[in-house]
C-alpha cells in the first residue's frame, strides 16, 4: 500500500498527459495509467504493445515522481503476510501509512509549517475494508492515539480523473515488484522519493518478523535509526520476499 504526497503542485498533470499523448494522441485524457494493466498488455490501449514498450510506460510514469520537486514525497508499506497471522494486512498497512504521514506532518509543524493532511483514496475501494477504515479514521486515530494532523474525512476520487492516484498505483506496483519478484527496476526510479530525514527513511516500511538482519533499504534504515550503523548511508539490496 502506498501514498504519494503532492504538496504545492509539485506534481502536476502536464508530464503524465504528455506521456499519455504518446499512447493516444487523439485522446490523451482518456488514457488511465494502471500499472498491472499496462504490464499485462491485455486491454486497450496497452494491447499490442511489446513488453519493453509497456515496461517503458510504467517507468515513464514513475519517472514523473522520480524527477519531481523535493516537496513531493512517497510513502509505502510492504507487509510480509506470514509474519502477521490473524491480522488484516490492509488494516496493518493503512494504520502504518496514516501514522507515518502524521509523523511527517509533526516534523513539518516543528519547523513552523502547520498543515493538515488530507487522505485521498481511489473510489474503486468502494465497499472494501479500506473504505470502511478510512471513513472511521477519526475513531481509528483515537484508537491508535497518534493521528493529530490528518483531516477527519478522507476524499474519494475517480482514479480515471486523478493522475496522482494513478501515480500512487505505480508506486504500489514498484514496491510489489521489489518485494514479491525481486525486481527493483521500477522501485529504483523512485527509491530516493521515500520521505527521509538525516539518512533515515521514514517513508518506506517493510513489516516482517522473519529476518532481523534483512538487507532492504527500509529494514537497514530502521536499524540505523535505532542507533546501529547510524553513520552509514542506507544502500539498496535485493531480497527475495514473498
Ligand atoms: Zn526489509
Amino acid at each position: 500500500m502506498t501514498g504519494v504526497l503532492g504538496r504545492e503542485f509539485a506534481l502536476g498533470r502536464k508530464e503524465p498527459d504528455t506521456l499519455a499523448s504518446t499512447v493516444d494522441a487523439a485522446k490523451p485524457y482518456d488514457v488511465e495509467f494502471h500499472a498491472s494493466e499496462i504490464f499485462s498488455r491485455r486491454v486497450h490501449p496497452w494491447r499490442g504493445m511489446s513488453k519493453p514498450e509497456a515496461q517503458g510506460i510504467i517507468k515513464g510514469v514513475l519517472g514523473v515522481l522520480g524527477g519531481s520537486y523535493d516537496t513531493a514525497k512517497a510513502f509505502a508499506c510492504a507487509v510480509h503476510k506470514p509474519s502477521f497471522p490473524g491480522r488484516d494486512p490492509v488494516e496493518l498497512a493503512f494504520e502504518d501509512l496514516c501514522s507515518r504521514f502524521d509523523l511527517y506532518l509533526n516534523r513539518l509543524r516543528a519547523e513552523g509549517d502547520r498543515q493538515r493532511g488530507l487522505l485521498i483514496l481511489d473510489e474503486s475501494t468502494h465497499e472494501t475494508a479500506l473504505q470502511k477504515m478510512a471513513r472511521e479514521s477519526r475513531t481509528l486515530g483515537t484508537r491508535w492515539g497518534v493521528i493529530r494532523n490528518i483531516t477527519e474525512t478522507p476524499l474519494f476520487v475517480d482514479s480515471h480523473a486523478s493522475r496522482l492516484v494513478q501515480l500512487a498505483d505505480h508506486v504500489a506496483y514498484s514496491v510489489f515488484r521489489r518485494y514479491n519478484a525481486s525486481d527493483a527496476n521500477y522501485f529504483d526510479i523512485i527509491a530516493s522519493k521515500f520521505e527521509s530525514m538525516d539518512g533515515v527513511i521514514h517513508g518506506l516500511a517493510h513489516k516482517q518478523t522473519i529476518d532481523p538482519e534483512r538487507m532492504c533499504i527500509a529494514c537497514v534504515s530502521r536499524r540505523a535509526g535505532h542507533g546501529r550503523q547510524a553513520d552509514q548511508t542506507p544502500l539498496l539490496f535485493l531480497d527475495d520476499d514473498q
